[in-house]
C-alpha cells in the first residue's frame, strides 16, 4: 500500500479521536479493539442516520457516492448518487481479457454479474441479438431511470480495463461485430476494443441529452496490477474534442496523477472539469497544494474537491480516508493560496472565493445541485 494508506499511518489516530473520541495515541490492540467496539455501538445507535452523522463531523455538506445501488441512509440532498456504468461497455466474452491479470479477471468477472443484473432490470435474461436493442432497449432507458432515480452523473472506470483511447467508430461497424459476437466466444480482440469504444461514446452521448457528467477514472488505479500507461488523461483527447459530445460534461476523476499537468492543460475545454480526489492520500499535502495551485492558476472554474472516500479495513473506513483526505485537501489548497497571495497573484478575497469555487461554487453549477 501507498504510505499513507496503510494501516500504521499515524493520521487514522487523529482520524478516531475526531471522529470517535479515541483516546489513545498508539495502535495497540486493546485500544483498537475498543475503538472498533465504539464504532459498532455509534452505528447502531445512529442507523440510518450514520452516514450523515459522518458527513458532519467531515464538515462535508454533500457527498457524491459512487455506488452501483445506494444503501440506507445515503439519501438526498446530503448524498448523491454517482452509477457505474462501465459494466455495459463489455457486453460480449471477456475470458482473453480476465487472463492478463488476477485484478482484470476479478474486475470482468464483477462485471459481467452487474451487466446480468442491469439487464435484468428491463426483463433480458440474455444479451439482446442486435445492437440495435441493446441501446434502444437497454443502454437508452437504463440511463433515463437512474437519472430519474436520483444519479447526477455515471462513473466509467475503463482505465481498470482496457485503454482511454477511444476510437469514432460508426455504428455501422459496431452493428457488424455486436451481431458477430453476440454468440460466439471465439472474439477477435481488435473488434471488441473498436465496440467497446461505439459503446462508450454512446453513452456519454445520452449521458449529455439527459443531464447526466460523465466521471471518468484518470491516471494511477490500486491494485498492483494498474497500467498507468494506457491511463493518461491525453488519451481521452479525441472524445473531449468530439463535437458530438459538446453537451456532455466530462469530469477527468483523481485529476490523472502522474499525469495531472495533462489534466491541467484539458481543463480550457468547454466541457472538462476535474476533482483531485485520492491524491490526498497518494501523495504529501504540500505535493497536492502545488498541483491544487497550478491548476488554480489555469482554470480555476474546472477544480473541484474529491475525497474518494473508501472502505479498507473495518478500522479505517470511508469514515478514516474521508477523514484524512478531508483534512490534507483542505490545508494543501490553504497552502496554494496563500502562495499564490505572496507571490502577488491574487487579493485575500479572491483566495476566499477560489476556496469556495473549488470546495463548493463549482460542484453545485456543474451538477445544478439545489442546496438550502
Ligand atoms: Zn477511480
Amino acid at each position: 500500500m501507498p504510505v499513507r494508506l496503510r494501516a500504521n499511518n499515524p493520521e487514522y489516530l487523529e482520524a478516531w479521536r475526531g471522529l470517535y473520541g479515541y483516546k489513545y495515541n498508539d495502535f495497540s490492540e486493546t485500544h483498537v479493539r475498543e475503538l472498533l467496539e465504539t464504532k459498532r455501538r455509534i452505528k447502531r445507535e445512529k442507523g440510518a442516520a450514520y452516514p450523515v452523522w459522518v458527513l458532519d463531523r467531515l464538515g462535508i455538506e454533500t457527498m457524491l457516492a459512487n455506488r452501483t445501488v445506494m444503501g440506507r441512509g445515503l439519501d438526498a440532498p446530503r448524498f448523491r448518487w454517482v452509477w457505474n456504468a462501465t459494466p455495459m461497455m463489455f457486453p460480449l466474452n471477456n475470458e482473453e481479457a480476465k487472463k492478463s491479470n488476477p485484478q482484470r479477471q476479478t474486475d470482468f468477472t464483477d462485471d459481467e454479474r452487474r451487466l446480468k443484473d442491469y439487464l435484468g432490470e428491463f426483463k433480458f435474461t440474455r444479451l439482446p441479438d442486435k445492437l440495435d436493442d441493446y441501446l434502444s432497449k437497454f443502454i437508452v432507458p437504463i440511463l433515463e431511470k437512474r437519472k430519474r432515480d436520483g444519479a447526477i452523473a455515471v462513473k466509467i472506470i475503463a482505465a481498470y480495463r482496457r485503454t482511454l483511447e477511444f476510437a469514432d467508430v460508426p455504428e455501422t461497424e459496431a452493428q457488424r461485430i455486436y451481431s458477430k459476437y453476440s454468440n460466439d466466444s471465439s472474439l477477435n480482440t481488435a473488434e471488441y476494443k473498436a465496440l467497446q469504444d461505439f459503446l462508450f461514446r454512446r453513452i456519454a452521448l445520452e449521458c449529455g441529452r439527459i443531464g447526466l457528467a460523465v466521471h471518468i477514472h484518470v491516471g494511477a488505479g490500486e491494485g498492483g496490477w494498474f497500467y498507468n500507461s494506457t491511463a493518461s488523461p491525453f488519451l481521452l483527447d479525441s472524445v473531449l474534442n468530439d463535437p458530438k459530445l459538446k453537451d456532455t460534461n466530462f469530469v477527468l476523476i483523481h485529476g490523472g496523477l502522474p499525469f495531472a499537468q495533462a489534466t491541467r492543460f484539458l481543463l480550457d475545454k468547454g466541457n472538462v472539469y476535474a476533482d483531485f480526489s485520492s491524491q490526498a492520500f497518494l501523495t504529501s499535502t504540500r505535493e497536492l497544494s502545488s498541483v491544487i495551485r497550478s491548476w488554480l492558476e489555469f482554470m480555476p472554474e474546472k477544480v473541484m474537491f474529491g475525497t474518494d472516500a473508501y472502505p479498507m479495513t473495518t478500522a479505517v473506513g470511508w469514515e478514516e480516508i474521508g477523514w484524512l483526505t478531508t483534512k490534507s485537501a483542505r490545508l494543501a489548497l490553504a497552502m496554494a493560496l496563500t502562495e499564490m497571495m505572496k507571490d502577488g497573484e491574487i487579493t485575500r478575497a479572491r483566495a476566499s472565493e477560489l476556496a469556495r469555487m473549488v470546495l463548493r461554487e463549482n460542484a453545485i453549477k456543474l451538477y445544478g445541485l439545489k442546496l438550502n
